[in-house]
C-alpha cells in the first residue's frame, strides 16, 4: 500500500510541467547553455519497476521508464562523460566547451545493476555509483531502509520513542496509516541529527519494538561480486562513507576513518583508485571538505541544487540535480529551472 501524498501539490507540478513542455522552455534552456559551458550532475539512488518499494513517496525512487526517456533526452542534447574524466579533464586544465552531463547513483542498490545498467549500456552511457560500504555482503538493509520497512510492515498503533533518544522525537508516533508517511519522516529527520552510534542504536530499538526483521529482499544492495560486475561494466565506482551518516557531526577521528576505511575497502576490492566521493545525504562543512581532501579523494559531490559553471569552482562541492519520481515533464522542469539559474 501506499500512504498519502499532496494532491493539490501533485496537480500544481503538472500544470507548471504542461506549460514548460508546450512552450518549449527546456529547449529554449539548452540553447541557452550552449553559450555557458557547465557541468550537469544528475543523481539517482533506486531505479524500480513501479513504486510499490517506496511506500511513502520519500523521492528515492525512480521508474525504470522514466529513467530510460531521461538518458535518451541527456543523450540526445549533451556530452556525457563520467565524473572522474570531467575531473581530470579539469585538472589538465581543460575548460569545457559544451555542457557537459555526468550520471551518477547514490548509495550502491542492486536495481541499479539489474534495471538502470542495462538501459546505460543500451544508450551506450557511462555513469558513476557512489557506494556506502558498511555492511557490505551480510544482506543488512541501509538504516533509513530498515526504519521505512519496518513502519510500513508494522501494525502497532504507536511507536514509543521516548527511551530511544533520538533528537527531537520525544512524544509517541502515531503510526495508523495516515500518519504513518508523518512519523515515518519526523523519525529519519531525527535520526540524520542524532549523534551515528545512537542511530544504529535506535534503528535496532525500532525493528525490535516493532517485531519487524530487516528484509534483505526490501531495498536490496549490490554484493562485493557485484560491484565488480558494474565495474566491469565501464562504470565508475566512487565511496559514499560506512555508514552513511552526517560527515559534519562526526568526530574527527571518525570522520576520517569514513573516508579512508571506506576508499580503501573499495579500492582493494575494486582493484583500482577510488578518486570520487559523495557526501552522505550532500550534508558537508570546511571541516569534512578539508578531511575529503587529505583522505586523498579528487573531487566529491554535494547535493547542492546547481549546475557547476567551467571551469569548476570548488570540486570538493560539486553541485547536483537530484531525481526521484520524476517523469520526463518533471525532468525538463526541474532542468530549466537550474538552467534558468546558470545566467
Ligand atoms: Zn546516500
Amino acid at each position: 500500500m501506499s500512504y498519502p501524498v499532496s494532491k493539490a501539490k501533485s496537480l500544481g507540478k503538472q500544470l507548471v510541467n504542461n506549460v514548460v513542455d508546450m512552450t518549449g522552455l527546456f529547449e529554449r534552456r539548452i540553447k541557452q547553455l550552449e553559450s555557458e559551458p557547465c557541468w550537469i550532475v544528475i543523481t539517482y539512488h533506486r531505479v524500480l519497476d513501479d513504486y510499490a518499494k517506496d511506500p511513502f513517496a520519500l523521492g528515492m525512487v525512480t521508474q525504470k521508464q522514466d529513467f530510460k526517456a531521461q538518458m535518451q533526452l541527456l543523450k540526445q542534447h549533451f556530452d556525457i562523460r563520467q565524473a572522474n574524466d570531467v575531473i581530470a579533464a579539469t585538472k589538465a586544465g581543460e575548460t569545457l566547451n559544451k555542457p557537459t552531463v555526468s550520471i551518477t547513483f547514490d548509495d550502491g542498490y542492486l536495481d541499479n545493476l539489474n534495471n538502470a545498467l542495462p538501459i546505460l549500456q543500451e544508450l551506450q552511457l557511462q555513469a558513476t555509483l557512489y557506494v556506502a560500504t558498511g555492511g557490505l555482503d551480510t544482506a543488512q538493509m541501509l538504516w533509513w531502509d530498515r526504519v521505512i520497512y519496518a513502519i510500513h510492515q508494522s501494525s502497532a498503533n504507536t511507536l514509543d520513542v521516548r527511551n530511544l533518544d533520538i533528537t527531537g522525537c520525544d512524544s509517541p508516533l502515531e503510526l495508523s496509516p495516515p500518519n504513518k508517511k508523518r512519523s515515518v519522516e519526523t523519525l529519519l529527520d531525527g535520526l540524520w541529527t542524532t549523534d551515528l552510534s545512537r542511530c544504529m542504536r535506535a534503528v535496532d530499538a525500532i525493528e525490535d519494538q516493532l517485531n519487524v526483521t530487516t528484509n534483505q529482499h526490501w531495498a536490496p544492495r549490490m554484493s562485493s561480486e557485484q560491484l565488480r560486475s558494474f565495474q566491469q561494466a565501464g562504470m565508475e565506482i566512487g565511496a559514499h562513507s560506512i555508514h552513511h551518516h552526517d560527515m559534519s557531526q562526526l568526530d574527527q577521528t571518525r570522520l576520517q576513518q569514513e573516508l579512508s576505511e571506506s576508499k580503501s575497502t573499495l579500492e582493494t576490492l575494486l582493484d583500482k583508485p577510488v578518486t570520487g566521493f559523495a557526501y552522505p545525504a550532500g550534508r558537508h562543512s570546511e571541516v569534512v571538505i578539508e578531511s575529503t581532501r587529505a583522505a586523498g579523494y579528487e573531487y566529491a559531490m554535494s547535493t547542492i541544487r546547481g549546475f557547476n559553471h567551467s571551469p569548476i569552482q570548488n570540486q570538493y562541492a560539486i553541485q547536483r540535480m537530484v531525481i526521484g519520481d520524476n517523469d520526463v515533464k518533471d525532468f525538463k522542469r526541474c532542468f530549466a529551472e537550474l538552467a534558468g539559474n546558470m545566467r
